[in-house]
């Protein structure tokens, strides 16, 4: 099922863990519209700019889906509010700070980042144009710490992002 011009339901709704435990893990009618204020909202524009396929490694998590992953009961996969995603190619630490800069969000973690340009992931969500919080979070796998490193990386790339050279 399409739910916006590039990204399908079950991009978000496919779990290996899912389909290992039978768990069914399909969003109700609130939560569908919760992934595609995520999409409109951020997906889509992100898309838009890097001209590269998004890849999606966790959307929408049903209650036990989330609980057998071991993830918090107040994540915001539950309610489809969050995803995980990469693009192929592309430093995490430079989708990050495009993001930051140029879509509105809730929160905005940069995931398992080691300074590796391939490390980690994006974990980002939307709550309401009204609530969000934009919150910037990086997370090396041991505590989260306030804020995207390194300003002079940062201004480099968001130099070279303008340029569209990367
Ligand atoms: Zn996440």
């Amino acid at each position: 099922m399409q739910i916006s011009k590039n990204f399908v339901l079950e991009e978000f709704t496919k779990s290996m863990t899912a389909t290992r435990f039978g768990i069914k893990n399909i969003p109700n009618k609130e939560e569908l519209i919760n992934l595609e204020d995520l999409c409109y909202e951020i997906l889509e524009p992100c898309r838009a700019f890097f001209q590269k396929p998004i890849r999606i490694s966790s959307g929408f998590r049903s209650l036990s889906l989330n609980q057998k992953l071991g993830s918090s009961d107040t994540s915001q996969h539950i309610s489809g509010k969050a995803v995980d995603f990469e693009i192929n190619g592309v430093s995490n630490m430079v989708v990050a700070c495009w993001l930051r800069d140029n879509v509105n969000f809730d929160q905005l973690i940069l995931e398992y980042y080691t300074g590796e340009p391939n490390s980690g992931w994006i974990h980002i969500s939307f709550d309401s144009k009204d609530t969000n919080r934009k919150e910037v979070l990086v997370f090396d796998g041991k505590s989260y710490k306030p804020n995207l490193p390194d300003k002079k990386i940062i201004n480099n790339n968001v130099v070279d992002l303008s340029k569209k050279t990367i």
